[in-house]
C-alpha cells in the first residue's frame, strides 16, 4: 500500500500505543488544535450575546455605587411643622394633635453664614426660624423618657420654604418637598453644648432682618417637647449621629428679599448672621 500522509496521520491505536513517538504526539496535538478551532465559530456567537448583557451591567453600576454611601453616611434634617400655636394659626393651619413631619436632605445644609442665593423657581421664600437639635447617637424607639441622651448639642436654623410652592402643593394634597428640601433650604449655625442652658424649656430666640426682630419665640411655647419629637419620629426613622432636628418655627415668617441681612440670636448670642444674594 502507498504510503500518502493521510496514511501516517491515520496510524492505528495499537501502533499509536506501542511507538509513542514524538512526532505521533504531535499529531494528536494538531488533532486537538483542529477541534478546537471548531469551536471557535460559536464563539463569535457569543460574543453579540455578552454585549446584550452590556446594558445590564451598567444598569448594576450605579445600585453598587449607591451602597457606598453606607459606609460613609449622609445625615438627614428631619422638621416639624406647626409646633408653635401662634404659626400654626397665622398660616390658617390646625394646631396638630401629632407632630407634622417633613425632611431636608444633606444637600440643604448651608453653613457658616455663607449667602443665601435665592432661587429662581420661587417668588416668596420665607424665613422660619427654629431651634436646632444635633443627634449624638443613632436611635430606634426611643422611649421619650431617654430621649435627652440622644441630642448633645442645640443651635439655630432657618427652614427657607417656598410658600408659594408649599401653597400649591397644599391645595393639591401633594408632598412639600419641591417648597422644602431645595438646595441650602437649611442654613444652620454653630451648635452650643445643651448642658450650657439652665433650662432647654425657657430659651428665648429670635430672628432680625435688617434690623427689625421679625420672629422671636420661646421653647415654652413649644406644642411638642424635643424628648416627644425624637420618640416619636424614632418609631418611624432610625436616627442617626449628626442628623438634625429642625423643631419648628414661631409666629412671624415673612418673605426675604435679594439684599436682605438676617441675624439670628439664641438668647443674646447672636448665631445665624448673612444675606441674602
Ligand atoms: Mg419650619
Amino acid at each position: 500500500m502507498q504510503s500518502t500522509p493521510q496514511n501516517l496521520n491515520l496510524r492505528s491505536q495499537s501502533d499509536f500505543y506501542a511507538n509513542p513517538k514524538p512526532h505521533t504526539s504531535y499529531l494528536k496535538t494538531s488533532n486537538l488544535i483542529h477541534q478546537t478551532s471548531h469551536l471557535i465559530p460559536h464563539t463569535p456567537n457569543l460574543l453579540p450575546q455578552t454585549s446584550h448583557l452590556t446594558p445590564h451591567t451598567s444598569h448594576l453600576t450605579p445600585r453598587t455605587s449607591y451602597l457606598i454611601p453606607h459606609t460613609s453616611y449622609l445625615m438627614k434634617i428631619i422638621a416639624i411643622g406647626r409646633n408653635y400655636a401662634e404659626h400654626a394659626h397665622e398660616l390658617n393651619n390646625p394646631v396638630p394633635t401629632v407632630p407634622v413631619i417633613f425632611m431636608k436632605p444633606e444637600t440643604a445644609l448651608l453653613k457658616d453664614n455663607k449667602p443665601f442665593y435665592h432661587p429662581e423657581f420661587s417668588a416668596d421664600i420665607h424665613h422660619e426660624i427654629e431651634i436646632v437639635l444635633k443627634i449624638s447617637k443613632e436611635g430606634k424607639h426611643v422611649p421619650e423618657k431617654f430621649a435627652q441622651n440622644y441630642y448633645d448639642e442645640i443651635g439655630l436654623g432657618i427652614d427657607f420654604t417656598a410658600r408659594d410652592i408649599q401653597k400649591e402643593h397644599k391645595e393639591k394634597g401633594l408632598p412639600w418637598e419641591l417648597a422644602k428640601a431645595f438646595d441650602h433650604s437649611a442654613p444652620v449655625s454653630t451648635f452650643v453644648n445643651k448642658d450650657s442652658f439652665e433650662n432647654l424649656y425657657n430659651l428665648n430666640f429670635h430672628l432680625d432682618v435688617n434690623g427689625q426682630t421679625k420672629q422671636s419665640g420661646n421653647t415654652n411655647q413649644l406644642l411638642f417637647s424635643f424628648e416627644y419629637i425624637i420618640s416619636f419620629v424614632s418609631k418611624y426613622i432610625t436616627f442617626k449621629k449628626g442628623d438634625l432636628i429642625f423643631t419648628g418655627t414661631p409666629a412671624g415668617v415673612g418673605k426675604v428679599l435679594v439684599g436682605d441681612h438676617l441675624a439670628g440670636y439664641l438668647e443674646d448670642t447672636k448665631l445665624l448672621d448673612f444675606h441674602i444674594r
